[in-house]
């Protein structure tokens, strides 16, 4: 087993808005290896970007990461902020939210970087690529020229306080050094684009939207960092375009051996890059574990339902089987104190409306926050038919309550849920579900 490269602990991260304040992230807990591509899975509004802008230091307001830790493995970095800041530094790992600002800035594109889903408006359409690649190059330059602590920087001389006046003065274009544009139009041929030299002498508009995708992952690289953040960076492509992307990522990650941390909705992307996996629903990750834990067994009902929604080409209907309902209310007065995909459920029981779930097992192993973890699924011990619907209309003194006699079994009950499949096959699931 790698090392970790990244220790994410109970973070926590909310948005305080007018009307209330939303959980976007609540309690995360993540580790990353380092050199893998662990993969973040989830419907849209689950908190998948809001994770990885967390770990950027990228939330806005009026957003705020309100709890927790983020833990990075970086012995020079801890090295540099451990006299001042010894408390955020554990051996080699420093947490990045017990470091001022600017030490976390510096991190930026030498130790993560990140690609986002829409290379058009990452891109300055006023600026050549090149111009903009060298650029990038240049400031990672500089940020590796400035070391990170204010004690150390007294012992450089390559990045003086002449070279900063001038770099806040003059236009940066201006003084971008010639071997950064080298290392722009090699970043280019990294990627794959043909004539390098020459695109990098084109606008932004001339290039289509994959060779605009290649780009933004050649600026990604420019700093060479230990951990690359690639959220959704295939949604805006066309399928054969989006291979191409996968392979170009896979192939430098195992040129470079970085980490990637890849954020989809997608579970063919994930099937494809994956070492290790977490689904993520209403900002929690619910299940996680090495990819074939979770494609082949999975427990969660709403990992099963992701996995039924796979298009299956060859089936007798070619027709999608949907995950019914929406993602709830993040909001903290709307949020019930149950588990969180109750009334989307096919399987839910009355345990599971006391409080939510919490992980069966620490550590690494496939773990999942669902009552089934720990308990054998019995249709007997479904809610009744229409339970939610009953709650939503009319409050909770008017639910239907099971007959005793007659199991009310939602699960196959005739309301679509019983619909959530498992192509793969979930026989060996934890919950023993006997369909
Ligand atoms: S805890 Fe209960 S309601 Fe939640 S996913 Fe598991 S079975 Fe379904």
């Amino acid at each position: 087993m790698s090392e970790d490269i990244i220790r994410v602990t109970d973070l926590s991260t909310r948005f305080f808005t007018k009307e209330g304040t939303v959980n976007a992230v609540s309690n995360l807990d993540l580790r990353v290896e380092r050199g893998e591509v662990f993969g973040i899975v989830g419907e849209s509004g689950s908190g998948k970007s809001v994770t990885a802008l967390s770990i950027m230091d990228l939330v806005d307001s009026p957003g705020e990461i309100t709890g927790g830790s983020i833990e990075y493995r970086n012995a020079e970095f801890a090295d540099a902020v451990r006299d001042d800041h010894p408390d955020a530094v554990d051996g080699e790992f420093v947490d990045l939210l017990g470091v001022p600002d600017a030490a976390r800035r510096s991190l930026r594109g030498t130790s993560f970087s990140m690609i986002f889903q829409d290379p058009e408006s990452s891109f300055n359409s006023s600026l050549t690529v090149g111009e903009q690649l060298a650029e990038a190059v240049e400031v990672q330059r500089r940020a590796s020229a400035r070391p990170r602590s204010g004690r150390a920087r007294t012992n450089r001389e390559e990045y003086t306080f002449g070279n900063y006046a001038l770099s806040t003065v003059l236009p940066s274009q201006r003084y971008v050094r010639e071997e950064s544009r080298d290392r722009a139009i090699e970043l280019l041929e990294m990627v794959g684009i043909p004539d390098p030299a020459q695109r990098a002498e084109e606008y932004p508009y001339e290039y289509s939207g994959g060779m605009l995708q290649r780009a933004m992952i050649a600026q990604a690289l420019a700093g060479e960092p230990d951990v690359l953040i690639a959220d959704e960076p295939t949604t805006a492509l066309d399928v054969t375009i989006q291979a191409q992307i996968l392979d170009l990522l896979n192939d430098l990650q195992q040129e470079t051996g970085m980490t990637i941390l890849l954020i989809t909705h997608n579970l063919g992307v994930v099937a494809r890059m994956c070492d290790r996996v977490g689904v993520m629903y209403a900002g929690e990750i619910v299940e996680r574990g090495a990819l074939e834990d979770v494609f082949d067994r999975p427990v969660h009902p709403y990992t099963q339902g992701l996995l039924g929604s796979i298009p299956d080409l060859e089936g007798v209907t070619g027709r999608l089987q949907p995950i019914p309902g929406n993602v709830p209310s993040l909001i903290d007065h709307e949020m019930p104190d149950r588990c969180y995909f109750a009334d989307r459920c096919p399987k839910a029981m009355d345990e599971c409306l006391e409080k939510p779930p919490e992980f069966d097992v620490d550590g690494d192993h496939h773990a999942t926050k669902c009552y089934l973890a720990e308990v054998e699924y019995a249709e007997s011990r479904a809610l009744p038919e229409g339970y939610f619907e009953a709650e939503d209309a009319a409050g909770t003194d008017e639910r239907p309550v099971a007959d005793d006699d007659e199991p009310a079994g939602r699960a196959g009950s005739g309301t679509g849920r019983e619909a959530t499949t498992n192509p793969a096959g979930d026989a060996g699931t934890k919950g023993g579900e006997s369909e």
